[in-house]
């Protein structure tokens, strides 16, 4: 007996369409492109449930009359080309005719449309493929089209739909793309009945971003113009400023001949032309498009044509990194003919950061004596106390390249042990130098300091205290931003950072963690949003992972700094905390804390080498 059947041809048709249409995101794309191709200069979004009970699209377009209302859902139903010959010089979106079809075989859609030259509105509602209503109505010109219930008879596609935050940040990424794209577009988004963009035609994109974004951010950006004439490309728009960075990649828009795409190619070109220049891990902000002829890309080698490859990719990526470079360039050799104001610096406040972990906790209002004094100088040495065990360790040092694989060891204290080092000293304002019998021992400030305080989060974190600000810090966020943040408002609390939303786009910040006081707190939320976005996929460990580089970045920021003037007593502190702490051989992101330049090294340099001389 055979074992092949053949399926419905509506259940393979509902297949095939699921195969296009994999999330809500791409159903707003298909009816945007619509939109657009239909003439509108008006386009509002409505979403519900990240788009899983709702998209819906109205336009001021030219609109369908009652033929072409009925028409549209057929499958290869198109007013754009009429033959295969069409397909490469057609100018507008869409799969061919196949968009609208593809929606109604996986979700309820309603349209409702009028055209420019009709008297009256058409309203189809279309179920399972099949128009089940057509009635007249009144209508304003345009097309209002609804679609819900998206995989309502698909039940494992609907499973791997994602959360409704996930699906709906890919729409907002879109929208955004589309407002990039189409400045002279009036474009409006509302999620769950509020409006969240109102972006009204602009005459540039510095006034999207700030429509998009907030004011603050369109200062922030430079204009970028480039023409290849030997290959005819070229490429404009626009990019961050060195002085400002994102925590990821969101905010970084490419165009190829006004079409969104993704590609790593460019992405890697573009941080290279901002090569040096930014952060190691921050990311800019751009809206860059290029324009190529037609034959020298390919845009099918995607269903959705997210994607696109070049004929000669590597001329591309030069345009991008070199205008990006001479973009930056320019802006930097303006700002050093600016002439220099004096700033008298205010003195470090480094040694109001608590330097003993063991003070953390009680000690973090009330200011150490060491602290008072914060401009010790290094005396003699007296003979110091604290035994290290951490130093006498000669499996810490020779693992030290491979740190990774090392078990994280609890450090003993030997209280009565005999000293068996000395502290020489600070060098460079950022290493302790240590004499050991063994050779000379180099402890990284900032990287030891680091490692302590974030040990010590980690363990005790929940017990310490929050300060409450007499003048709250207000951080001006996107709305994306801002609903992301407002759904794990725990994870700033758990943290010690009370907040709460202010207006649309802003933040209020009411309290911080003790010993962030003088920290400015925008950076960190805005990293946290970055790591939030990070690991939206990690459906597990989620959220520890963000609590661990939580206290990572605390650590970091609270820890002393490379170029902070350290008492001895500091110094000798320091050390005994580092001791204590587990996994002390390297700092939260992996850099090592100390190392050992052994006696053997240093008289194998001076030919000592032979023990007999
Ligand atoms: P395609 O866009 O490739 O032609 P679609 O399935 O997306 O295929 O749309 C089918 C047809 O329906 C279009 O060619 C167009 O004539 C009509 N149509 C769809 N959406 C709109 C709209 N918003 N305004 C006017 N006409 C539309
Ligand atoms: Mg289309």
């Amino acid at each position: 007996m055979a074992i092949i059947k053949q399926l419905p041809l509506d259940q393979a048709y509902k297949i095939a369409a699921g195969e296009v249409i994999e999330r809500p995101a791409n159903i707003v794309k298909e009816l945007i492109e619509n939109s657009l191709d239909a003439g509108a200069t008006h386009v509002k979004i409505m979403i519900v449930d990240g788009g899983k009970e709702l998209i819906r699209i109205i336009d001021n377009g030219s609109g369908m009359d009652e033929e072409d209302a009925r028409l549209c859902f057929n499958k290869h139903a198109t007013s754009k080309i009429t033959s295969i010959d069409d397909l490469d010089s057609v100018a507008t979106f869409g799969f061919r005719g196949e968009a609208l079809a593809s929606v109604a075989a996986v979700a309820h859609v309603t349209l409702v449309t009028k055209h420019t030259l009709a008297t009256h509105g058409t309203k189809v509602v279309v179920e399972h493929n099949a128009i089940i209503s057509q009635e007249i109505v009144a209508a304003s010109q345009g097309t209002d089209i609804s679609v819900a219930n998206l995989f309502y008879a698909l039940p494992a596609r609907k499973k791997f739909l994602k959360k409704k935050e996930t699906e709906w940040r890919q729409i907002l990424l879109l929208f955004q793309a589309f407002c990039f794209d189409y400045p002279a577009i009036h474009f409006q988004l509302h999620a769950d009945g509020k409006i969240v963009h109102n972006c009204p035609s602009v005459t540039n994109l510095q006034d999207r971003i700030t429509q998009l974004l907030n004011h603050e951010v369109g200062t922030h950006m430079l204009a970028v113009e480039h023409v290849n004439h030997q290959y005819t490309c070229s490429i404009d728009g626009i990019i961050s400023r060195h002085d400002f960075h994102r925590y990821d990649s969101s905010g970084i828009f490419f165009f190829v001949n006004n079409r969104w795409v993704k590609n790593h190619s460019l992405m890697s070109a573009l941080m290279k032309g901002y090569h040096n220049v930014l952060p190691h891990g921050k990311y800019p902000l751009c809206a860059l498009m290029i324009t190529v002829q037609q034959h020298d890309v390919d845009i099918n080698i995607h269903p959705r044509k997210e994607e696109v490859k070049f004929i000669h990719p590597r001329i591309i990526e030069q345009l991008i990194q070199d205008s990006v470079r001479m973009a930056l360039e320019a802006r930097l050799s303006q700002e050093v003919n600016v002439p220099v104001r004096l700033v008298h610096s205010a003195p470090s406040n480094s040694y109001n950061r608590i330097l003993s972990t063991e003070r953390l906790l009680e000690e973090s209002l009330r200011i150490s004596s060491i602290a008072q004094e914060p401009f010790a100088s290094i005396k003699a040495a007296p003979s110091y106390e604290a035994p290290l065990s951490i130093f006498n360790s000669s499996a810490y040092i020779q693992s030290l390249p491979k740190q990774s694989s090392l078990p994280d060891r609890t450090i003993v204290m030997h209280e009565n042990q005999a000293p068996d080092y000395q502290i020489i000293g600070q060098y460079h304002k950022t290493y302790i130098v240590i004499e050991k019998e063994d050779g000379l021992f180099f402890v990284d400030q900032h990287a030891a300091h680091e490692r302590i305080l974030y040990e010590n989060f980690k363990i005790r974190f929940k017990e310490s205290a929050h300060i409450q600000l007499l003048f709250p810090q207000i951080i001006a966020l996107s709305s994306g931003d801002l609903g992301l943040i407002e759904q794990h408002m725990d994870l700033l609390s758990d943290n010690n950072i009370l907040v709460e939303s202010f207006g649309a786009q802003q933040l209020r910040v009411t309290a911080t963690p003790i010993h962030l006081q003088s920290v400015p707190l925008d950076d960190l939320i805005k990293q946290i949003i970055g790591w939030l976005r990070m690991h939206e996929h990690d459906d597990q460990d989620q959220l520890l992972k963000i609590h661990e580089k939580i206290h990572a970045h605390m650590a970091c920021k609270a820890a002393i700094k490379a170029g902070d003037v350290l008492s001895k007593e500091h110094m000798m502190q320091l050390l005994r905390d580092l001791d204590k702490t587990r996994s002390n051989f390297c700092c939260p992101h992996g850099r090592p804390t100390g190392w050992l330049l052994p006696l053997s090294e240093i008289e194998k340099k001076f030919k000592r080498d032979y023990r007999s001389s």
